[in-house]
């Protein structure tokens, strides 16, 4: 078994855990002793973190409703709906018919990235942040 020091992702507080790995799989989470932002402790999520990974029911490709029922579609047939309709909702509302929420689950950079995709390609400045909600 190994121990693999990293950062608890369910929140932006960014915790220190360690991960324990047994044969290729996650079978455990335990608080990082010395970590300068969470000193020992976690929250019930962090002490859970680890049973999400292998967890059977977790999401591993796109789905997409179709005739009612939601089935697995490639990353490429997802994006270009998407694309497709993002781009169609803005050009028919002026720019205003579009909101985006982030998430404390991303980082700093990826948070940046999406107020800049939301101004500069959505054209709107709906982008609010879900510690808001
Ligand atoms: S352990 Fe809890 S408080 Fe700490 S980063 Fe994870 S979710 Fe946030």
């Amino acid at each position: 078994m190994k121990d693999v020091l990293t950062t608890c992702a369910y929140c932006g507080c960014g915790c220190g855990l360690y991960l324990h790995v047994e044969n290729g799989k996650v079978t455990g989470s335990m608080a990082s002793r010395n970590h300068p932002v969470s000193h020992h402790n976690l929250c019930v999520k962090g002490w859970h973190i680890h049973e999400f990974i292998h967890n059977s029911s977790r999401l591993t490709q796109p789905l997409m409703r179709k005739n009612g029922k939601l089935v697995p579609v490639s990353w490429d047939e997802a994006l270009d709906f998407t694309a497709e309709n993002l781009r169609r909702i803005r050009d028919n509302t002026n720019c205003q018919g579009l909101g985006v929420l982030a998430s404390a689950k991303c980082t700093n950079e990826e948070n940046y990235l999406l107020q800049k995709f939301t101004r500069t390609v959505l054209k709107t400045n709906n982008i609010d942040h879900c510690a808001r909600l």
